[in-house]
């Protein structure tokens, strides 16, 4: 930018005797502006004058640029934060939004009254779509936008979460019973016809609504009000509140909690075994301890549906000790029945926080004669990198001590290379998602090498057919479990199983890869001297 350089000074249009100076900028041969200098009486400007005012006047076309770019920037940047938080179609919040909203609402215990969530799902949406076409499609969802967002009280979050599915946040509700009074309003905004270019479309839709006391996490308020809605409309009504009671899809986990005293005291959590196999030979080679809850009410439970609660609980040692407990005086019983097998416990990363856990595992192996080279603790590779520090002491000592440790799941976690170089493990044990695509993707054939440059034992999970098993044994991996050769079983008739064996032959659960005598293209460096008694050979 300058200040054109030619005759700064113009008499101007100016009150009598008064004299009017334009001084023009310039930018890239662009007049952006002029200054215009008044002055009471005649003037003759000086050449430094006239050179410290046009000076001046860049300075303040600079001034009013940056203002503009600053005022753009501004803009930009509220458009992209607009973006990332609202619906393009609808102008409406999103998703992340919503998250954001009710996230803030649990960790602020200030807020005034009760916090409710509405989930709405349209019903037959998709037919106005099929048959009217996606325009359409999306003039009626404005319109359910605009007339949920009349619909709210001041305070109240509407979010478009995707598709035809709509949420409203409740805030400041004095009582549980005035969400349903609420939802029930912001429905009935949505049933007057919708006018998309003269047709009358009616609209139908489901509510669920969860309330957030109890509910603990937007995810866990999310999951209730969405159990609400499919109630809602699996039973055509407008409406449902979530009720405890209903939710079979998932045991609650606060309800639980109250529970666990009496789970381990009333010995209702209780051990499954599953065989470890020998891929080559289909022998039994160890097996893995699978908890379960032999729950009074609900029956059998899996540790998907009540872990997190002992976790979260103060009953995580107690759960572990019971487990380990059932799995050593199981070894025992096996041992007399002539199968001296290992057996593979699964270990809580909050286990190995607890400074004493290693002590109390190696006091019961002491306790029932059983040789620590015969336990081996899967780890969940789900430990981050700051949990390590921690860790790594308790493993050692276990380690130590004979104590074989394995890394479970591997492949589902991020940081699972970083854990294999911190700490020494003796086995990896492939997540049956990869297994399950064992015989098309070249990750598994990646991992099982990478284990076994590292010299461990690879065991893959979840092998349910033939063709998986040869797959991984011909990729190098000895060991593997899953339905193919059986499901967990309790410790009897774990026993019972093996007994009776595979072709007449105790101990086996499959019938060898290859015969007897054949010539067999073995595995590179595939484990040696693979006994009844133990693991494949381990380094140690
Ligand atoms: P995991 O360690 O990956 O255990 C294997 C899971 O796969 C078991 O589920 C088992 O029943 C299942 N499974 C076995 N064979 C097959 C198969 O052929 N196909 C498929 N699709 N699945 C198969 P389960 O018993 O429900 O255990 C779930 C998870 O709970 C376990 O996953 C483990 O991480 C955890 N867990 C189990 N018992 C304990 C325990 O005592 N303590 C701790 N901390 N965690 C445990
Ligand atoms: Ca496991
Ligand atoms: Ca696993």
């Amino acid at each position: 930018m300058c200040i054109r350089d030619s005759s700064p000074l113009v008499r101007g249009p100016s009150r009598p005797g008064e004299t009017t100076v334009d001084l023009v900028a310039h930018d890239g041969g662009m007049r952006v502006g002029v200054l215009r200098l008044r002055f009471g009486g005649e003037v003759r400007l000086t050449e430094v004058e006239q050179y410290k005012l046009r000076t001046f006047a860049s300075a303040v076309c600079t001034a009013i640029r940056n203002a503009q770019a600053y005022a753009e920037l501004a803009r930009i940047a509220a458009e992209n934060e607009h973006a990332a938080t609202h619906d393009p179609l609808t102008g409406l919040p999103n998703r992340r939004q919503l998250y954001d909203r009710a996230g803030r609402l649990f960790t602020d215990p200030g807020h005034d009254g009760l916090v409710a969530l509405l989930l709405i799902d349209l019903n037959h949406f998709k037919e106005v779509n099929d048959t009217l076409g996606h325009a359409a499609g999306d003039d009626v969802l404005r319109e359910v936008a605009r007339r949920l967002n009349n619909a709210a009280e001041p305070g109240d979050l509407v979010a478009r979460l995707g598709g035809d599915e709509f949420a409203v946040l409740l805030a400041g509700l004095p009582t549980p019973a005035l969400a349903g009074h609420r939802a029930a309003t912001m429905l009935s905004a949505l049933e007057p016809e919708i006018d998309v270019d003269g047709m009358l479309i009616t609209v139908e839709a489901a509510g669920g609504i969860a309330l957030a006391a109890g509910a603990g996490s937007v995810e866990e308020l999310m999951r209730r009000a969405d159990i609400a809605m499919y109630q809602a409309k699996r039973a055509g009504e407008q409406t449902t509140i979530y009720a405890h009671a209903r939710d079979t899809t998932d045991v609650d986990r606060l309800m639980f909690t109250g529970e666990l005293r009496r789970a381990v005291s009333e010995h209702e959590f209780t051990v499954d075994f599953q065989p470890i196999v020998d891929l080559g030979s289909g022998e039994v080679i160890a097996a893995e301890a699978l908890a379960r809850w032999k729950h009074p009410d609900q029956g059998d439970l899996t540790p998907v549906q009540f872990l997190d609660a002992v976790e979260r609980s103060g009953q995580l040692p107690a759960f572990a000790d019971a487990v380990l407990e059932q799995s050593l005086l199981a070894m025992k019983t096996w041992r007399e029945a002539g199968f001296d097998l290992p057996v593979a416990v699964n270990v809580s990363p909050r286990s190995l926080l607890d400074p004493s856990f290693p002590a109390a595992v190696l006091a019961r192996l002491e306790h029932h004669d059983v040789s620590p080279t015969l336990l081996i603790l899967e780890l969940a590779e789900t430990l981050t990198i700051s949990q390590i520090d921690v860790v790594e002491q308790t493993l050692a000592e276990l380690r130590n001590a004979g104590v074989r440790l394995a890394v479970d799941d591997f492949g589902t976690g991020v940081s699972s290379l970083s854990v294999l170089s911190r700490i020494p493990v003796h086995e990896l044990k492939i997540d049956r998602e990869f297994v399950a695509a064992v015989e098309t993707v070249s990750y598994t054939h990646t991992t099982v090498d990478l284990a076994r440059n590292l010299h461990l034992t690879v065991v893959a999970e979840g092998v349910e057919s033939e063709p998986q098993r040869r797959a991984l044994w011909e990729l190098g991996c000895v060991a593997g479990q899953g339905r193919l050769f059986a499901r967990p079983l309790s410790a009897a008739r774990f026993v019972g199983t093996l007994q009776r064996g595979s072709g007449g032959r105790p101990g086996m659960l499959a019938s060898a890869l290859h015969d007897v005598g054949a010539v067999v293209r073995m595995p590179a460096r595939r484990a040696a001297g693979a006994g009844r008694s133990s693991l494949p050979h381990l380094p140690a």
